[in-house]
């Protein structure tokens, strides 16, 4: 047996309590896939939904040197099932690394499957190309530009700001690589608008609404980078907050609005809520004070870690505290060459932050690092994290979250291994659904 194969099958093994279906989840999340040429989308020509770049890149080499998945988009996400393991239906964000030992080849049938080290490890199931894709705004843009829809339909993702203030290795948070993908998909003349127009946004909403009959749209997110100074001559509260009022207003209700964006100080965020929105992520990246400081060296600087942590809980008071919901990078705490050396130190310090939070009712989530060769820490830790700190973070989240006696976050689906389409982590598929929870 090959060595990664070993690996993820030893922690299947060690770790019973954790679906094999996460495991594998985190260990393709914190590596990247390749992929045949026959497994690329036809971009928005096709059958199969590409990927969007909604944020960040996501990916672990520079999109110049992806090769054709550069021309032809790999898919958005991936849904596997079947295999060796047995898997229950896994959606999984895709990030692209034409080094990875996972691949997803087409057979000669056409089928899919997913590949470790060669050997077949699931199959696979490409997101079929969503109607609203396959229309325009009116000035020729398109839906996946303006309103991309991540977690197989779930969310709509609005990036309207996709530079961010935080400017420059004194300020980026030492993992984004927001500001180097703007520069990229401008180099490649791929459309790639850095400030979105509000008219554009709501054109495109009403294009998705239209067409997602299904209604599997549930929510969409509102986010981008930092404004540390103003935008369109509006402060980032007001700046974030006229899209989610004028969506209120066309679309009262229609979906649940979140917003991801700094932790402001309270009257700033009532005013979020002023505007619709109902789910608040002030996200803190990184639990550990030392680490905080090296790695968000701009939330430092304009904010503090200490001033960042009181605003997450005085958010919670205007929101509810379920509705505060600040996001973690689940990984980068062992990122060289300043983090955590072991595994052990690194979950306690993670789970400190978490019993932080939870004990006064707020219910972090966390994204699996993916180390994009860009920024400082994906150039000095190209393999990420240890597939074993992410597999027992999963284990230590679902234990401090049925510690303080807390639900799964509300506005991500169904939890569970199965049900969970949240795809750039496994959080939700290692929850117990709400209405199989066993009341204390
Ligand atoms: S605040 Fe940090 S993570 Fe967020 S966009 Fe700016 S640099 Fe990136």
């Amino acid at each position: 047996m090959s060595a990664r194969t070993a690996l993820v099958e030893s922690l299947i093994e060690r770790f019973p309590g954790v679906p094999g279906e996460a495991v594998l989840k985190e260990d393709l999340l914190r590596t990247g896939i390749s992929f045949d040429d026959a497994a690329l989308s036809d971009n928005l020509d096709g059958a199969v939904k590409p990927k969007s770049y909604f944020i960040f890149s996501f990916d672990q080499q520079p999109l110049a040197q992806l090769g054709e998945a550069a021309n032809r988009r790999p898919p958005e996400e991936l849904a596997l099932s079947g295999g060796p393991y047995g898997l229950r239906r896994t959606i999984v964000s895709v990030r692209v690394n034409p080094a990875s030992p996972y691949r997803v080849e087409r057979d000669e049938d056409g089928s899919l499957r997913l590949t470790l080290e060669g050997r077949s490890v699931a199959d696979v199931t490409l997101p079929p190309m969503p109607e609203y894709y396959r229309h325009t705004l009116a000035n020729g843009k398109t839906v996946m530009e303006t309103a991309p829809t991540i977690q197989w339909g779930y969310l709509i993702y609005l990036t309207v700001l996709r530079l961010c203030q935080y400017f420059g290795a004194k300020e980026e948070c030492q993992f984004c690589d927001i500001n180097h993908n703007w520069r990229q998909h401008k180099q490649a003349g791929r459309p790639y608008t850095g400030v979105k127009p509000v008219e554009d946004v709501l054109e495109a909403l009403a294009i998705i609404d239209e067409f997602d009959t299904a209604k599997a749209s549930h929510a969409y997110t509102l986010t981008g980078g930092s404004v540390t100074s103003r935008v369109d001559g509006l402060e980032e509260a007001d700046f974030y907050g006229r899209y989610a009022e004028a969506i209120e207003a066309r679309f009262p209700g229609r979906w649940i609005g979140k917003v991801v964006a700094q932790a402001l100080p309270r009257a700033a965020v009532q005013r979020y809520r002023d505007y619709g929105i109902t789910i608040y992520h002030p996200n803190y990246e990184v639990w550990d004070e030392r680490l905080f400081v090296l790695i968000c060296p701009g939330k430092e600087r304009y904010v503090g870690r200490a001033e960042w942590h009181r605003r997450i809980l005085d958010a919670a008071e205007v929101f509810g505290p379920r509705y505060v919901i600040p996001n973690f990078v689940a990984g980068v705490e062992m990122a060289r060459p300043h983090g955590f050396e072991t595994v052990d130190d690194a979950i306690a310090s993670t789970v400190e932050g978490l019993d932080y939070f939870m004990s006064r009712g707020v219910t972090p989530r966390f994204t699996t690092w993916c180390p994009e060769p860009t920024t400082p820490l994906g150039r000095d830790n190209p393999e990420g994290a240890p597939l074993e700190y992410h597999v027992r973070l999963l284990e230590a989240y679902r234990e401090t979250l049925e510690k303080h006696g807390l639900k799964p976050p509300p506005g991500y689906g169904t939890a569970g291994a199965g049900n969970a389409v949240f795809s750039v982590s496994s959080f939700m598929d290692v929850l117990v659904p709400e209405e199989e929870a066993v009341p204390a």
